[in-house]
């Protein structure tokens, strides 16, 4: 009789993190568009510390010049519409999701085919529509277990309207900065929790604040 001991083998699982970061850009003809100065450090800061600590990570990413941290997947992307297709279909095998990405919050009705020529008249009207709310849409379709962690950056009543935005959005943590934040190495962060956490973080750079938001979301 041959009595073979039995290994168990423990696969731990590997946590998929998926984060968005940049900016949008919402084009109003072939070459003038709508966005802002993010520069996608937070983002990419939050997807090194990603890796370091062992989890699968993908980046989706507007337009800026970073490099990839190494071992990081990453998808470009221009518009918010892009950025949303992207993130709603890597979502469901995402563990932990982080939207870093300052998304253009409107986008022009008919974007013109042609550049749009200059005229005579004095003054010029676009008209905007709203762009899809990505994280308030990841919050209704989450499956149970994800943790869901936006941004809100604020030029007035950080922690007040930091609160309003976590429930809105339906997600489980906010990270509240102010717009100074916005393109700088250094960030000054209060990090919120559904659960009623409020952790304030110094004015660190944004690997340290990175590095800090994960150790919380973690506990
Ligand atoms: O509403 P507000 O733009 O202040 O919310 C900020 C948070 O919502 C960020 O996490 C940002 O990535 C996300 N957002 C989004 N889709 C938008 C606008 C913002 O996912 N259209």
């Amino acid at each position: 009789m041959v009595r073979c001991e039995s290994k168990k083998v423990v696969r731990r699982k590997v946590l998929k993190v998926l984060i968005s970061a940049g900016p949008t850009r919402e084009y109003l003809d072939p070459v003038r568009y709508i966005s802002n100065d993010s520069s996608g450090k937070m983002g990419f800061a939050l997807a090194a510390a990603a890796k370091a600590l062992g989890f699968s990570v993908t980046l989706i990413v507007g337009p800026v010049a970073i490099k990839t941290p190494v071992g990081v997947k990453r998808c470009d992307v221009v518009s918010a519409d892009e950025m949303h297709r992207e993130m709603i279909k890597r979502s469901k095998s995402a563990d932990i999701i982080i939207m870093a990405a300052a998304v253009a919050d409107w986008k022009v009705r008919q974007k013109s085919k042609q550049k749009i020529k200059k005229s005579g008249a004095e003054s010029r009207t676009l008209e905007l529509i709203d762009n899809p709310d990505i994280l308030k849409e990841l919050g209704r379709i989450r499956r149970s277990g994800q943790i869901i962690v936006g941004f809100a950056l604020e030029t007035e009543q950080l922690e007040k309207n930091g609160m309003k935005k976590l429930i809105a959005k339906g997600c489980d943590w906010i990270v509240a900065n102010s717009e100074s934040t916005i393109g700088a190495d250094k960030a000054q962060a209060i990090l919120l929790g559904r659960g009623g956490e409020r952790v304030v973080l110094p004015k660190v750079v944004k690997e340290k604040i990175a590095k800090a938001i994960f150790r919380e979301i973690l506990k």
